[in-house]
C-alpha cells in the first residue's frame, strides 16, 4: 500500500475512490489500467465489507463447516474417525488468516497499479474536491472524477437494536470468541441461511425466524422449501411468516418475542435483516446528490445528480453484491474517463448462496416470469440421478432451467445443490440461449451435467429423464 498519512495541502489525481470494498478497488485499477492517475480513500481496512467482514471470512467458516460435515459422514465414505471435534480458536484463526491474507494482496495489488491510498475518511466537499480527515490532519485532494463506493451496513429493526453482544450483526457473529449454545438468527435470507449453516455444524443450536413464507425469498418458493427441509436435517429449525415484537436481553441471554405469541431464547441473536447504504450525509449534501430512497440515486451510465461523481455498489442499493458492484466498477471507470457505458440487464448477475446444499440463480426465475405474464416451460434434472454427485454423497437438489415458450428462449435458470455456485456461471451463458445444447459436449462424469439435462429437458430432450407423456 502506498500509505499517505503525512499533512499534503493538496494533491491532484484524474479520478478519487471513496472506498475500497470490491466496488471502490475494482474501479480503481481499471481507471489506474487506462492510464489515469488515481487516488483510493479508506477509513477502514483496505477490502471493504466483502474482505473483511463478508463473503471471504463467511466463505472460510462455512470451509470449515463443510470439512466438519465431511467428516461427520467419514463412515459412508469407508474412512474410520472416531475422534473429531471442532476447534473454534483454530477455525476463527484460520479464518482471519485467509482474510488478512487477501487483504496484503489487494494493497500490494493497489500498489503495483500505482494506485494511492490516503488512510482516512473522505468527504466529497465539492464535484472535483475530496477532504480526507486523516489521523494526521486533514488532506485535499483534487480530482476530475469522484467515484463513491462507501458500500452499506446492517439494517437494525425496531426492538432487536444491536449491543454488540448479545444482539449482533453478521459482523460479530464472524468473529464470535466461543460458539453459543443457541442462536435465534432473524432473516431468513442469506446470511442468515449461511450463517445458521455454519453454527449448526459447529453443534450450536439455530433458530431461524422469517416473516416471509419461505426461506431465501428472493428465490423460488421450491428452492426455500429445499433449504428449509436441508437445514432441518442440520438441526436448524425454521419458524416462517413470523415477525419478531421485540428482543430482551438479560444477563447474557435473549428472549425474542414473535407476533403469535411464541419465545425463542437464545444466547446470541443475530440480526440478518438486510443492509441499508452508507450515505454519508456530508457528501450527500455538499453534492447535493438525489437519493433513491436509501441510497444514492445513479442513472445507467453509474452517474449521480452531480455532475463528475459516480456511486457504486452497495451505496446505490442495486444487487448488494460483491460482483454487482464490480460490474458497476467497470462502468463507472470507463465513465469517470470520458466513456460511455451503461449498466446491463441486472438480471443477468447472478445470485450465489453457500449453504448446505448451495443455491445459485441467475435470470428470471418462475415466480418473475409469471408476474410478467411469460409462458413458460419449466426443464428440471435432479443431482440425485447424476453419477459424481453419488460419488460425493451429495445427491440433494436440482436445476431448473425456465424456458419463454414463445420466444423460444432461456430465461433463467435455478439451481439448488452442492457446487451449484460454481455452475451458475456456466448457466449465466446458456441465458438467451435459442438452441438446444445437446450438441455442447460436458465431460462425463462432472456434476455440471445436472445443468445440461434441465436445459435439454426444457426443450423435451433429456436423455436420462424417462419420457414425458
Ligand atoms: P436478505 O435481504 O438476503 O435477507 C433478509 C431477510 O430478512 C429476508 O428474508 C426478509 O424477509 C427477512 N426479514 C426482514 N425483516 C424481518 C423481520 N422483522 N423479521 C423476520 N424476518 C425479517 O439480507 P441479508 O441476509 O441480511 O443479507 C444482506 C445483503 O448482503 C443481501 O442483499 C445479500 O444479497 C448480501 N449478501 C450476499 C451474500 C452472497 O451473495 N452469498 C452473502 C451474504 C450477504
Amino acid at each position: 500500500m502506498v500509505a499517505r498519512q503525512e499533512l499534503v495541502m493538496s494533491e491532484d489525481f484524474n479520478v478519487v475512490v471513496i472506498g475500497s470494498g470490491p466496488g471502490g478497488y475494482a474501479a480503481a485499477i481499471r481507471c489506474a489500467q487506462k492510464g489515469a492517475s488515481v487516488a483510493v480513500v479508506e477509513k477502514a481496512e483496505v477490502g471493504g465489507t466483502c474482505l473483511n467482514r463478508g463473503c471471504i471470512p463467511s466463505k472460510a467458516l462455512l470451509g470449515s463447516a463443510h470439512f466438519l460435515r465431511l467428516v461427520e459422514k467419514a463412515e459412508l465414505f469407508g474412512v474410520q474417525a472416531e475422534s473429531f471435534q471442532p476447534n473454534w480458536p483454530k477455525i476463527q484463526a484460520r479464518k482471519n488468516a485467509i482474510v488478512t491474507g487477501f487483504r496484503n494482496g489487494l494493497s500490494g495489488l493497489l500498489k503495483s497499479n500505482k494506485v494511492t491510498i490516503f488512510q482516512g475518511k473522505g468527504l466529497a466537499t465539492a464535484p472535483g474536491k475530496v477532504t480526507v480527515e486523516s489521523p494526521t490532519g486533514n488532506i485535499e485532494i483534487a480530482a476530475k472524477s469522484i467515484i463513491l463506493a462507501t458500500g452499506s451496513e446492517p439494517a437494525q429493526i425496531p426492538g432487536a437494536t444491536f449491543d454488540g453482544e448479545t444482539v449482533i450483526s453478521s459482523r460479530e457473529a464472524l468473529g464470535l470468541a466461543e460458539i453459543p449454545g443457541s442462536m435465534a438468527i432473524i432473516g431468513g435470507g442469506v446470511i442468515g441461511c449461511e450463517l445458521a449453516c455454519v453454527y449448526a455444524a459447529v453443534g450450536t443450536k439455530v433458530t431461524i425466524i422469517e416473516a416471509l413464507s419461505h426461506l431465501l425469498p428472493t428465490e423460488d418458493e421450491w428452492v426455500g422449501r429445499i433449504i428449509a427441509r436441508e437445514l432441518k436435517k442440520q438441526g436448524i429449525e425454521s419458524l416462517l411468516s413470523q415477525k419478531v415484537t421485540s428482543v430482551e436481553t438479560s444477563g447474557g441471554l435473549a428472549k425474542v418475542s414473535l407476533e403469535g405469541g411464541q419465545t425463542v431464547e437464545a444466547e446470541k441473536v443475530l440480526v440478518a435483516v438486510g443492509r441499508r447504504p452508507v450515505c454519508d450525509k456530508q457528501i450527500i449534501d455538499a453534492l447535493g446528490l438525489k437519493l433513491n430512497g436509501p441510497a444514492i440515486a445513479v442513472n445507467e451510465m453509474m452517474e449521480t445528480s452531480a455532475a463528475g461523481v459516480y456511486a457504486i455498489g452497495d451505496v446505490v442499493g442495486t444487487t448488494f453484491l460483491a460482483h454487482g458492484a464490480f460490474a458497476e466498477a467497470e462502468v463507472a471507470a470507463e465513465n469517470a474517463l470520458g466513456g460511455d457505458k451503461k449498466m446491463g440487464d441486472y438480471s443477468l448477475i447472478p445470485r450465489a448462496v453457500y449453504t448446505f446444499p448451495e443455491v445459485a440463480s441467475v435470470g428470471m426465475n418462475e415466480a418473475k416470469c409469471a408476474a410478467a405474464g411469460i409462458e413458460i416451460v419449466v426443464g428440471r434434472a435432479f443431482f440425485r440421478a447424476n453419477g459424481r454427485s453419488a460419488a460425493h454423497n451429495e445427491t440433494v437438489g436440482e436445476v431448473r432451467v425456465v424456458r419463454n415458450k414463445t420466444a423460444d428462449k432461456i430465461m433463467g435458470i435455478s439451481i439448488v445443490g452442492a457446487t451449484a455456485t460454481e455452475m451458475i456461471s456456466t448457466a449465466r451463458m446458456l441465458l438467451g440461449s435459442t438452441e438446444k445444447i445437446d450438441d455442447v459436449s460436458f465431460a462425463h462424469p462432472t456434476v455440471s451435467e445436472v445443468l445440461k439435462e434441465a436445459a435439454e429437458d426444457a426443450f423435451g430432450l433429456s436423455l436420462h429423464a424417462p419420457p414425458k407423456n
